[in-house]
């Protein structure tokens, strides 16, 4: 199981041909190096991976030393490319229960027997005490869907190969198992309700960037691109996996204007509300969730930018020789006022407790 040539280089040699016969030009070594598609690569690098995609049966070469596309479709029950590096290889791993395929060192062991990492079950998400049901899983999904669109939407348009060729098209399931996986297939599992975690999202966002990174190089700028994506969506989990209230009066719109007050809503239960010494400055902070060593707070400054902190550095008051600048001054004010509103609670232990259920989600 397993391929020698890059899967990129391949693509791009594929198109050359098929440009080339399109113009009715013969096609062999000469003439394909200089072929838009394949630019990228050195003529040193094109006549090794030709051998390779010869080998691979992807290209065939004749006598007269004619390339052509081999266009014949085998059907597999694999991937043929590394999952995790997305590079070829010769001996590799398939997973018993999927189609991905690894190297030996790049596999990573579920602890499911017979499962890998990624298909794996992974279970729907505890948040705060509060196991998440498949309706809120899939509303919070439509909302990071609708945060990807905002951020990225022309990326998402090259994942969708809406641009290439029906010849390639065609091609692309000699190179993937699951060529057609795209931005839409994620969009209508979360309309249909079919995630039944966060985590499982994330690992269908996965294969989109499997897919991309196979047609484009693992250095491309498609794939850096790409890259900015998965942290950004990271940081969405690691936001929603914390509190899944606070995601929800971060990003859901009152009669379609942006909530400007989402900051000072109390989550239920509240959440703790004290200062962060960092660097020199004392900041009000809300905790929004805490290990022993650890806690990831939400600053009450005009950004609420959020970060992890070290638990010795809060504490419950401000000290008195704090300088209190106009910023401080107008984050001590949105700090006085949720105070206010009776979201304290200075003792508890979040990942502990059996939150309640949150009954107001908003109105999309
Ligand atoms: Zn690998
Ligand atoms: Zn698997
Ligand atoms: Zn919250």
């Amino acid at each position: 199981m397993g391929r020698t040539a890059k899967p990129w280089f391949v693509l791009n040699a594929w198109k050359a041909i098929h440009a080339l016969e399109s113009n009715q030009v013969a096609t062999n070594l000469s003439t394909i190096v200089n072929c838009d598609s394949l630019l990228s690569h050195s003529i040193a690098e094109i006549k090794q991976e030709l051998i390779s995609a010869i080998k691979d049966e992807l290209i065939d070469e004749f006598d007269d030393g004619l390339l052509k596309i081999n266009h014949t479709i085998v059907s597999s029950s694999h991937d043929w490319y590394c999952f995790v590096c997305f590079n070829p290889g010769e001996r590799m791993i398939g997973c018993q229960s999927c189609f991905r395929l690894y190297h030996k060192t790049c596999f990573r062991y579920s602890e499911e027997e017979g499962k890998c990492y990624y298909c794996q079950v992974h279970p729907q998400e505890k948040i705060r005490g509060k196991l998440l049901d498949i309706s809120t899983i899939n509303d919070t999904l439509e909302i990071l869907f609708h945060n990807l669109v905002a951020n990225f939407q022309s990326l998402m348009d090259i994942a969708s190969l809406k641009d290439e060729s029906p010849v390639i098209l065609k091609l692309l399931s000699k190179l993937l198992h699951n060529p057609h996986f795209d931005f839409l297939s994620l969009q209508n599992k979360i309309n249909e309700q079919q995630y039944k975690s966060i985590a499982d999202f994330i690992v269908d966002f996965k294969l989109i960037y499997f897919n991309v990174a196979i047609l484009n190089g693992p250095g491309s700028i498609v794939v850096e691109k790409f890259d900015e994506m998965f942290k950004y969506i990271l940081s969405q989990e690691k936001i929603i996996t914390s509190c899944i209230q606070c995601y929800y009066n971060l990003y859901c719109k009152v009669d379609g204007e942006e909530n400007f007050d989402w900051f000072l809503v109390p989550c239920n239960p509240p959440h703790r509300l004290c200062f962060a010494k960092i660097e020199e400055f004392c900041h009000p902070v809300k905790v929004i969730k805490s290990n022993i060593n650890e806690s990831f707070v939400w600053l009450f400054d005009e950004n609420h930018e959020f970060i992890t902190v070290n638990n010795e550095s809060l504490i419950d008051s401000l000290p008195k020789e704090e300088i209190i600048t106009p910023e401080l001054s107008k984050a001590l004010e949105a700090y006085e006022h949720l105070l206010s509103m009776g979201n304290e609670s200075k003792e508890r232990d979040f990942d502990n407790d059996n939150g309640e259920d949150f009954s107001e989600k908003c109105n999309q």
